[in-house]
């Protein structure tokens, strides 16, 4: 058998776990009599995910459910593989069932043709929605389900007691998941997200990408006043609300006045 190695009480987290870097955050919620997995991570990482979870000493069958915190590839692409393994119910928002049903290649990062990335991305029968204000009980313990949109449309966060499963929203360098219109980035609902993360009483924030760490709300502060930034800038394209230059370029060009280019 192999020693648990919890990051909190009744939490674990299988990069810690194993050791070595398999990819995403997989949190491992131990209720006691069971267990649920928030995110599984890709396809290939699956095998050893479910040899670690064996060699705990945990039943396979007594996983409760498997959630998706979005439909990103790299989180959820070895979702149908888990399904078959632990034969659990998935769960996921609203808004990322149609990506993950029908494997949809772009929504989901699988495809991103001008970088040479193409995975496969098996499409998964969600089985429970899951929305703002929902409860998830996993044997003596229980979840308050967040409904975080910013980087993803269906992005979701979880409060168990004073820890926060906050997905793609913040990380410990006050990072952010990729803003990328694609899968429905919205940056003034990002930073209402961090805004609501930053104004809660949780104390620990569980990322689904590096290390769990202390909420420090100074750090919360500069990624939201970054990401005001962003609002305006041409750097983000169709997720930014406005472009004040081009705007200003406009009214010159309707008035007919030309730029002041210095001596030409
Ligand atoms: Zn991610």
């Amino acid at each position: 058998m192999i020693a648990r190695k919890y990051l909190l009480p009744r939490v674990i987290e299988m990069n810690y776990q194993a050791e070595q870097r398999l990819g995403v955050n997989v949190y491992l919620i131990d209720g006691g009599s069971e267990f649920i997995l928030i995110d599984i991570g890709f396809e290939e990482t699956v095998g050893e995910i479910v040899d670690l979870i064996r060699g705990m000493d945990f039943s396979l069958a007594n996983c409760r459910m498997i959630i998706a915190t979005h439909a990103d590839a790299d989180h959820i692409q070895g979702l149908a593989r888990a399904k078959e393994i632990f034969k659990a119910p998935i769960a996921a928002h609203p808004d990322c069932t149609k990506a993950l049903e029908e494997g949809d290649p772009i929504l989901t990062f699988a495809s991103i043709k001008a970088q040479g990335i193409e995975i496969p991305m098996k499409p998964v029968k969600v089985d429970r929605r899951l929305s703002e204000g929902d409860v998830i009980n996993v044997g003596d313990q229980s979840l308050s389900v967040w409904h975080t949109p910013g980087h993803a449309a269906g992005q979701l966060a979880f409060k168990m007691g004073d820890a926060l499963f906050s997905g793609d929203n913040i990380y410990k360098d006050g990072c952010v998941g990729v803003i990328d219109a694609h899968h429905g980035s919205d940056i003034v609902q990002f930073i209402a997200s961090i805004e609501r993360i930053r104004d809660d009483d949780s104390v620990f924030l569980l990322p689904s990408h590096g290390p769990a760490f202390r909420k420090d709300k100074a750090v919360l502060d500069a990624t939201i006043q970054r990401l005001r930034g962003y609002l305006q800038m041409a750097d983000f394209g169709t997720c930014a609300t406005s472009w004040p230059l081009l705007d200003a370029w406009e009214r010159d060009v309707m008035a007919g006045r030309l730029p002041n280019l210095g001596n030409i």
